[in-house]
C-alpha cells in the first residue's frame, strides 16, 4: 500500500489556473476537443480552495493518551505473555509486513540464518495483518504486488487480489522461509541504540527485552501509524467508535466479506471518503440500518473490473515473468516511454491515452510546455470520463455532483471500484457533503455536526488515513541513537541524510527500508523486494570485510545532493491540487515538498540498475568498513 506520483506526466510545469500560452496551437493539432480547459482549470482551483485549511498536517492528532485504544489490536487474545530476552543475534529486522517478510526470505537464500524479526501485531502482515476491513482490496495488479510468486509458485487467484489471500500469502513467505523460527510478535521496539564498546546495537522492547545485535533493519512501513482528525468533541463522543484499520467485527458482525448483521440496526457515520472508505462503504452500505458518509474530497473511482486468474495464461508464464512484469509497470507509470503495457489497467490508463495523444500529435520537437499540456488535456479527458461514470450510476443528480472529483487524476490516490457508486442509490445512504467547512464540524455525545446539521448516530468509523509526513521515528515508536549518542532525529533536524537511502553516516550498521531517498513506485513491494536483496548482499560484504560499516560522509553528501538534483519538481503541478498527503496538505513549501520530494528522481528502475552497478563494481564505494 503506497502511493506515488512521480512520474514525468505529473511533473507537468503548466501554470495552472493561467490560460496556456501555446494550448490553442496543441488543441489544433490534436484536433477538436469538447471541454473548455480555461472552465475546468478556474473549477479545480475553486473546489482546492474552499478545502484548503490553514492548520495543514495539524487537524490531525496523534493516536496517544486517550486515543490510544484507537491502535490496540482486536485480533488477538488479550492475556500474552512472555519472558524478557537479552541475548545477542546477528540481525535485527524490525516489521514483520512485506519489509520484514521480504528482507527475512532474502536473508535466508543469502546464508543469513541468524537474524530475528520483531513486529507489533500477532502475525506476519503488517499492512495486511491490520486492514481486515470488509472489502479491503489490493488495486495494484495481484501479479505485480504479491511478492515471490515465482519462489513460492504461487499465483494469485484474481488480477486484483483481496486482503484475506495477501494476508494469507504473507503467511506463506514466512512459513517457506522459515521465518516462525525466530519471531517476537506483540512487540514494539522502544529504543534502538549503538553501543560503542562491544559495536552491537542494544534493542529495548515494551516486553523489557535488551537484545543485542550486529545488524539492525528498520523496515517498520510509511503508513502504519493511523491518524484521527483533532475535529472539536471528538472525545465527548458516547457511542462506538473505531478506525478502519483495526476493524471491529464484535460490533459490526461478519467479516471482510460483509455480513455486517450486527448493524442492522444502527446509525453508522463513515468520516473520510479516500481508497479505505471506497472499498468498505458498499458493505456498511448494504448493513446499516442508515449510514451516513462525511465526504470532504470525493475520490476519483475508476472502473475495477476485477477478472478470476485464466489457470492457462498462469501456466504459459516463463520464468523470470513477474520481475518483468514488475519493471515493464514501474517504467510506465514513472512516465516513461514503452512499448508494451504487460499490465493494462487503471494505473496504467492515463499514460496509454498519453503515448496516443502524442502518436496523434505525431512531433517530435514537441516543447516541454506543448508536453505538459498534453497531458493536462489527457487528464481532463481522464476525469471527465471519470465525472461522466458517476452520472451514469448515480441516479439522484444532486449526490452524482457531489461525488465529482474536480483535480487532476494524481492530485490524489486514485480509486478503482465497481460498488462504491451504486452504494449511494440505496435509501439507507446519505452522502454529507462537508467541503464547505473543510471537514466535519462538530461530534457531540450523541452524533456528527456538518452544515449545521446534526446527525445522531450509534457509531463513528474513521477512515481517515495514515500518519505519511511526519517523521520515521514518530510513526515507528522509537528513538534510533547512533555513534555519541546522537538521535536520528536531531542528526536529520535539517533534512533526511542518507547514503542510497538505505543508511547513514554515525548509524552503523543500520538499514532502513522504505521509500526514502530511494527509487519509488506505486507498487510499493517490487521496490520492498529489490531494497531487501540489496540489504542482504550489504550485510554480507560488511561481514566478509570488517566488523562494522557506515557510510562515509562524502558519500553521504554526494547522495543528498543527487536526489535533490535530481528530484522531479512537481510543485506546480501539486500547488495546484486540492489538499491532501500527496501535497503536505495543500502546504507544500513548508516541507520542502510532498510526496514525491525525497525520492531519486529517475524512478525505481533506474535506481536498481544504479544499484546493480554498483553491487557488480565490488568495491562498497563510499562505505567505511571498521
Ligand atoms: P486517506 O488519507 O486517503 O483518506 C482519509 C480520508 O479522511 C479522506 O477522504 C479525508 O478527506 C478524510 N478526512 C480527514 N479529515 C476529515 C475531516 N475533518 N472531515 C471529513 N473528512 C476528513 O486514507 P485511506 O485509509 O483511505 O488511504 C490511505 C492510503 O492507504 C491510500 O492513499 C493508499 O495509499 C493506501 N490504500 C491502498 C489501498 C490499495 O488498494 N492498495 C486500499 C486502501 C488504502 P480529504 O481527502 O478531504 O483530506
Amino acid at each position: 500500500m503506497s502511493a506515488t506520483t512521480n512520474s514525468e506526466m505529473s511533473n507537468a510545469a503548466e501554470e495552472q489556473g493561467k490560460p496556456a500560452g501555446n494550448s490553442r496551437r496543441v488543441i489544433e493539432r490534436l484536433g477538436e476537443i469538447d471541454f473548455d480547459p480555461g472552465a475546468l482549470r478556474a473549477k479545480y482551483n475553486e473546489e482546492r480552495d474552499k478545502r484548503i485549511r490553514p492548520d495543514g498536517n495539524d487537524q490531525y492528532i496523534e493516536v496517544k493518551g486517550d486515543f490510544a485504544h484507537f491502535v490496540d489490536d482486536p485480533y488477538v487474545e488479550p492475556g500474552f505473555d512472555r519472558a524478557p530476552l537479552t541475548d545477542e543475534i546477528d540481525i535485527v529486522v524490525i516489521g514483520g509486513g512485506f519489509a520484514g517478510l521480504l528482507a527475512g526470505a532474502r536473508f535466508r537464500e543469502a546464508g543469513l540464518d541468524s537474524f530475528r524479526i520483531i513486529e507489533a501485531g500477532g502475525d506476519f502482515g503488517g499492512t495486511w495483518y491490520w486492514n481486515r476491513y470488509p472489502g479491503a482490496q489490493c488495486d495494484i495488479e495481484s501479479y505485480c504486488y504479491l511478492p515471490l510468486l515465482e519462489e513460492l509458485n504461487y499465483i494469485p487467484k484474481e488480477k486484483y487480489s483481496y486482503a484475506p489471500e495477501i494476508f494469507e500469502h504473507s503467511k506463506r513467505i514466512a512459513r517457506e522461509f522459515r521465518l516462525y523460527d525466530d519471531v517476537c510478535f506483540q512487540t514494539k521496539v522502544t529504543d534502538l541504540s549503538w553501543d560503542e564498546a562491544s559495536a552491537r546495537w542494544i534493542v529495548s522492547t515494551d516486553r523489557s527485552d535488551r537484545m543485542r545485535a550486529r545488524f539492525v533493519v528498520v523496515g517498520t512501513g510509511p503508513m502504519s501509524m493511523p491518524k484521527l482528525p483533532a475535529i472539536k468533541g471528538i472525545d465527548e463522543f458516547q457511542g462506538h467508535t473505531f478506525h478502519t484499520s483495526r476493524w471491529d467485527y464484535r460490533y459490526t458482525g461478519g467479516d471482510h466479506n460483509g455480513k455486517l448483521d450486527r448493524l442492522s440496526d444502527k446509525r453508522v457515520a463513515v468520516i473520510g471518503t479516500g481508497a479505505t472508505a471506497i472499498q468498505s462503504i458498499p458493505y456498511l452500505g448494504a448493513h446499516a440500518q442508515h449510514l451516513y458518509v462525511f465526504q470532504r474530497t470525493p475520490s476519483s473511482v475508476d472502473v475495477r473490473g476485477n477478472t478470476p486468474t485464466d489457470m492457462e495464461w498462469a501456466k504459459s508464464l516463463k520464468p523470470g515473468w513477474q520481475q518483468e512484469r514488475r519493471k515493464n509497470f514501474n517504467e510506465i507509470v514513472h512516465g516513461k516511454p514503452f512499448e508494451e503495457d504487460l499490465v493494462h489497467d487503471g494505473w496504467t490508463d492515463l499514460y496509454r491515452i498519453l503515448a496516443d495523444m502524442f502518436r496523434e500529435v505525431g512531433d517530435p520537437s514537441l516543447t516541454a510546455e506543448e508536453a505538459s499540456q498534453i497531458g493536462e488535456i489527457a487528464d481532463f479527458k481522464k476525469m471527465n470520463a471519470l465525472r461522466a461514470r458517476v452520472d451514469q450510476v448515480v441516479k439522484d443528480p444532486a449526490t452524482a455532483e457531489k461525488l465529482k472529483a474536480w483535480y487532476r487524476q494524481f492530485c490524489k490516490r486514485p480509486t478503482f471500484n465497481d460498488e462504491y457508486l451504486p452504494t449511494f442509490n440505496r435509501p439507507n445512504v446519505t452522502l454529507v457533503d462537508t467541503s464547505e467547512t473543510a471537514g466535519v464540524q462538530q461530534i457531540t455525545r450523541t452524533g456528527v455536526i456538518a452544515n449545521g446539521v446534526e446527525y445522531p448516530v450509534d457509531c463513528i468509523v474513521f477512515a481517515t488515513g495514515f500518519e505519511i509526513g511526519t517523521s520515521l521515528m514518530r510513526r515507528s515508536g522509537f528513538e534510533i541513537k547512533g555513534m555519541n549518542g546522537i538521535s536520528l532525529s536531531d542528526y536529520w533536524a535539517d533534512g533526511i541524510k542518507t547514503f542510497h537511502g538505505f543508511w547513514t553516516h554515525g548509524f552503523p550498521n543500520c538499514l532502513v527500508m522504505g521509500p526514502t531517498q530511494k527509487g519509488l513506485s506505486v507498487n510499493f513491494t517490487s521496490i520492498l523486494d529489490d531494497q531487501a536483496k540489496h540489504i542482504a548482499y550489504l550485510i554480507k560484504e560488511v561481514k566478509a570485510r570488517g566488523r562494522f560499516g557506515q557510510p562515509s560522509l562524502a558519500a553521504e553528501t554526494e547522495w543528498v545532493a543527487t536526489i535533490r538534483r535530481l528530484v522531479v519538481d512537481n510543485s506546480a503541478f501539486f500547488d495546484a491540487c486540492t489538499p491532501s498527503y500527496y501535497n503536505n496538505e495543500g502546504h507544500m513549501a513548508e516541507r520542502g515538498g510532498g510526496l514525491t520530494s525525497e525520492a531519486y528522481g529517475k524512478g525505481a528502475n533506474a535506481f536498481n540498475a544504479l544499484l546493480k552497478q554498483w553491487r557488480d563494481e565490488g568495491a562498497l564505494e563510499g562505505i567505511e568498513i571498521y
